[in-house]
Formats: C-alpha cells, sequence, structure tokens
C-alpha cells in the first residue's frame, strides 16, 4: 500500500465531473484517505509545472495560471497498490472521456515519481493526516525547450483573453495560413514531442512571414491535437520556403504536400 495524488482541475469542479472521477478512483483500486479544496496562486502553478519557466514558456505560463488560478480545485489523495501507477491510469481514463486539449484537461497527477513526492507535499499537509505523505524520491521533470519571450512582442493577457474561449471547448479546425501564390501545395504541421507550445508556437511564427501571434498558437495547437493538419497553403515555391524555415527552427515533424481544401 502507498499513496498518490489526484488534483481535480477547476473545469473538472465546474463540470461536475467529481463524482466520475472517484467512480474511476475506485474501479482503479484506490481509497481517498483525505482531500482538500484549494485556490492555487500562480506560486503554485509555477512551483508544480517547474518544467515551463517566466521567460522561457511565457504562453504555457500565462495559459496555465489562466486555467488553473481561475476558481477552486480539489487534492485527493489516494492510496493503495502502487498508487503511482494507478493514479496516472485514473487521470489517462478521465482525460480519454473528458479532455478537450492542453487547458482543459480536468485532472492532475504525477508522471515521475519523484514528482510525486516534490508536488504531492506541496499539495498535501493541510489537515494532520496528510504532513508531508510522501518521502520517494526519483527523477524529476526536466525543463522544457523554451520559445521566445513573446512578452516584448504581444499583450499575452489579452492574447489569452482572446483566445480562451477557444480552447475549452473542442478546438475547430482554424484555417490554414495563407502565403504567396495559389493554394496548390500546403505545409503540415504535426505533434512533436521534443517540443514545448512555445517552441513550436516560435517556430511557427518565425516560419509563416506576417502571422499574428494568437493565429500561430491555434495552427500549433490544432496540428499537436489531430497529428497533422496543413498550417499553412499557397504556391510550390512558398511552401518550400516555409518548410525550410520550420526545419531550420528545429521542427522534425513536418512536410509538405499538394493541398485539396475539403470545403
Ligand atoms: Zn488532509
Amino acid at each position: 500500500m502507498n499513496t498518490a495524488f489526484l488534483l481535480l482541475k477547476p473545469d473538472c469542479l465546474r463540470r461536475g465531473l467529481t463524482g466520475d472521477v472517484e467512480r474511476t478512483v475506485a474501479r482503479a483500486g484506490l481509497r481517498i484517505r483525505c482531500r482538500h479544496r484549494v485556490e492555487l496562486t500562480p506560486d503554485d502553478t509555477r512551483f508544480l509545472w517547474s518544467e515551463y519557466t517566466d521567460s522561457g514558456h511565457v504562453l504555457a505560463r500565462a495559459f496555465l495560471d489562466r486555467y488553473l488560478t481561475g476558481g477552486p480545485s480539489e487534492i485527493l489523495l489516494v492510496s493503495g497498490e502502487d498508487a503511482f501507477e494507478a493514479a496516472r491510469r485514473v487521470k489517462r481514463s478521465v482525460r480519454s472521456r473528458h479532455a478537450m486539449g492542453l487547458f482543459a484537461n480536468v485532472v492532475h497527477a504525477a508522471e515521475r515519481r519523484g514528482e510525486l513526492a516534490r508536488q504531492g507535499n506541496h499539495l498535501a499537509g493541510r489537515c494532520a493526516s496528510c504532513t508531508r505523505p510522501f518521502t520517494s524520491s526519483g527523477e524529476l521533470n526536466a525543463v522544457r525547450p523554451a520559445g521566445a519571450d513573446f512578452r516584448e512582442h504581444a499583450d499575452i493577457p489579452r492574447l489569452v483573453d482572446s483566445l480562451w474561449p477557444k480552447l475549452q471547448v473542442d478546438l475547430e479546425a482554424p484555417e490554414p495560413y495563407r502565403l504567396d501564390g495559389d493554394p496548390v501545395a500546403a505545409v503540415y504541421l504535426g505533434s512533436d514531442r521534443d517540443h514545448s507550445l512555445d517552441s513550436s508556437v516560435t517556430a511557427v511564427w518565425r516560419a509563416l512571414p506576417g502571422v499574428e501571434l494568437g493565429e500561430a498558437v491555434l495552427l500549433t495547437m490544432y496540428a499537436d491535437r489531430v497529428g497533422g493538419f496543413p498550417i499553412a497553403v499557397g504556391g510550390e515555391d512558398a511552401v518550400r520556403r516555409t518548410h525550410r524555415a520550420l526545419l531550420d527552427h528545429g521542427i522534425r515533424v513536418c512536410g509538405t504536400g499538394p493541398y485539396h481544401p475539403s470545403r
């Protein structure tokens, strides 16, 4: 028997999914031994998602704060056989049914055993029965690849406000960005695990001449979500130049092809 935690995020509570999570916890053979309502602050999100930094992950930090500090969350301490793995299974199961994107994914659980102790001890300790429940050590999350410091280029809070409603429902396919020439070819972008949101958006923003930052965010997020999407269309030459620019910015999961609009 050992202990793990699940964080029910504000959208979980708002959407009334707590009962669904509790049933999933029970089916995973876990027992809830302590639970507390918490109001996360920007300092909490900075501590919990330490793989993102203030200057290298401006977008991820801004979206996380908007997502997680905007209402109550709830922490569940759960115990059972290999609680760490069981809590991760609960997270995946709940997300497969209810998540609607990176910033609407309902629940959090530690992905690494070292993070279980680091994050769990930060979140717990709110009553006598959950004082520093975690002692295991192990690997921590590494800092993710950084992107541009977009604070120099855009009003980030305003950008987050304008995109937020679209990120709380199933993201609609954005219009591919129009490059020069007749749209006969397309640059395709996929889901690149070697990149972070900020590093991918930085590459897209630099590769598509004149694109708005918000548009680059939506194109990148949608391509990540569906695993392959024509983010830009145009003539053969413009498409080739844009593809080259993506490669130069370290994007590997991209390519070119003919474009046949489906609409
Ligand atoms: Zn407690």
